[in-house]
């Protein structure tokens, strides 16, 4: 893999035009710089955006560049928060905005077939005439896409009954860097050999670019029960998680906010939580009418022995989908408190929450950064966003550092670096505290594989000994645009 030389850019420039129309190929820098960013902090520019609309030409993208040893970065709605869209040594940004159809669904085998630029809403959306949806709902679902949502293994508010991506893909079409495809898996349960739809899954598009999803949809659901469960104590919301969680009982969702990110979806959008409460969770059961009501009283005794204010309940389908637009509106809300966030992502074990959320909050208090804390909860996975003006000199080095501490807690806690946001470039030297050098030979040795010169997404995943003369990234905080400024063509 190498840099793009500017000789090299003219004739590459040719090629991708002959393949995708002049129309489907951008190098100016004008324009080529609202693809320099996704949503982390780190930003580089692209050589050439380009869009493609079928797997054929994707496959001749792929050639080309093996062919000319350049980068080939996939990219979907740039809402990944580690970096994983960010061309670091610049190159081929794919955009799959344009291979964006709904192919198929198929009710009689419970799936869909999808392009992977759909945007994750949209398949519930086509599936709902039928009486399905698809789980996994990001909080950035209507415009997060499915190629996102797949390479980041993503997760969402229903990870705690139904589980992440990866349990909802039953195949891929992948193609690989060489421009080869490949098909794994399909709509027959049980595929054998290797699970390679298991290995693609949560790679972050360095294994290969995924071109067409076979998704597994289920049966939308009897009735809903959406509680909002009041606390004055932090440490009492998270402890009534962890003790839901121990008696067995399986809600739908389980999630939690604490007084900051209240305040801000209030102050933002006044969808009626209490701004005065130190934390909420947002309780949902979902199933048959009649199996409702035991766990529903269940719920309400923990939470009122762990010294719960105040149990509403929504009435209403309306009232129900307020409080789930005020839950996904968080990072949206804080944007109008602070010019930047840092949004972090770790997973502790359930018991664990009251001790980990609370030196959270002493982390904020010691760097004097306010950090608004959401999580789904159930899922012991916490999303603490850190709150910065880049424009402040050392204000982005607080904040990684912030971050770096929080991850730490998480790993001393039993749990893990990341739960649905990968590892992107922000969090590849954290590999080191879970994975033995061997644990990450072998997974490096998979990468060499599927993709043997190195140009699918690089710079992602593992630390990099791509030559630092080669590299284009830099911070937000950082005068002028990322990196060399030398999409010139
Ligand atoms: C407000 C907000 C809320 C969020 N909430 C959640 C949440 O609740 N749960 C959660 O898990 N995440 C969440 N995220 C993170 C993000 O939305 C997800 O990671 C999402 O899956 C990214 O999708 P995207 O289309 O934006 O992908 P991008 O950011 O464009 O890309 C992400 C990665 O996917 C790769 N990629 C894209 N398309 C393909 C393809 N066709 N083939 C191979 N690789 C590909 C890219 O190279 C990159 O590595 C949130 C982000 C924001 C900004």
């Amino acid at each position: 893999m190498s840099a793009v030389s500017k000789m090299n850019k003219k004739r590459i420039l040719k090629d991708l035009r002959k393949v995708l129309g002049k129309e489907n190929v951008l190098s100016h820098i004008e324009d080529v710089i609202v693809f320099e960013q996704d949503a982390f902090i780190m930003r580089a520019l692209p050589d050439f955006v380009v869009f493609p609309t079928s797997t054929e030409q994707v496959q001749r993208i792929a050639a080309l560049a093996s062919a000319a040893h350049v980068p080939i970065v996939p990219r979907g709605a740039g809402t990944g928060v580690s970096g994983g869209a960010v061309p670091i040594t610049g190159g081929i940004v794919t955009s799959f905005s344009k291979m964006n159809r709904i192919l198929e669904i198929d009710v009689k085998n419970r799936c869909a077939v999808v392009e992977p630029g759909v945007i994750n809403i949209d398949i519930s959306r086509a599936a709902k005439p039928y009486g399905y949806f698809y789980a996994p709902d990001p909080s950035s679902q209507m415009v997060c896409t499915i190629g996102g949502n797949i390479a980041e293994n993503s997760g969402g508010i229903h990870g705690v009954a139904y589980g992440v991506t990866t349990n909802h893909v039953l195949g891929l079409e992948v193609v690989l860097p060489s421009g080869e495809v490949v098909e794994l898996g399909g709509k027959t349960l049980d595929c054998p050999g290797y699970d390679l739809v298991g290995a693609v899954v949560g790679s972050e598009g360095t294994l290969g670019i995924v071109t067409k999803i076979t998704l597994r949809l289920l049966h939308m659901r009897e009735a809903f029960a959406t509680m909002v469960v009041i606390f004055n104590s932090l440490e009492d919301a998270s402890q009534t998680v962890a003790d839901i969680m121990a008696r067995g009982i399986m809600p739908s969702s389980l999630e939690l906010m604490d007084n900051m990110a209240i305040r801000a979806v209030e102050e933002a959008y006044r969808y009626g939580y209490p701004m005065d409460a130190d934390a909420v969770l947002l309780i949902e059961l979902e199933g048959v009418r009649e199996a409702m009501e035991r766990p529903f009283n269940l719920i309400k005794d923990i939470a009122l022995k762990n010294s719960a204010r105040e149990i509403r309940t929504a009435s209403t389908q309306e009232e129900r989908e307020y409080l789930w637009k005020g839950r996904k509106g968080v990072f949206g809300a804080v944007g109008m408190i602070a010019p930047n966030q840092f949004t972090q992502d770790g997973v502790v074990p359930r018991p664990k929450l009251p001790e980990v959320l609370r030196k959270v909050v002493k982390i904020g208090e010691k760097y004097s950064l306010k950090i608004a804390n959401v999580a789904h909860a159930g899922d012991g996975n916490l999303h603490p966003l850190i709150m910065f003006d880049p424009r402040k000199p050392g204000e982005l080095e607080k904040v990684t550092q912030a971050g770096e501490e929080i991850l730490r807690l998480c790993v001393e806690a039993g749990g893990t670096i990341t739960g649905e946001h990968g590892v992107g470039i922000e969090k590849r030297e954290f590999l080191k505290w879970l994975f033995t050098d061997v644990d990450l030979g072998a997974m490096k040795a998979v990468k060499d594989i599927f993709d043997p010169k190195g140009i699918l997404n690089p710079g992602k995943v593992f630390e990099t000994d791509i030559d630092p003369k080669e590299l284009r990234v830099s911070s937000i905080g950082a005068a002028g645009g990322g990196g060399s400024g030398d999409a010139w063509v």
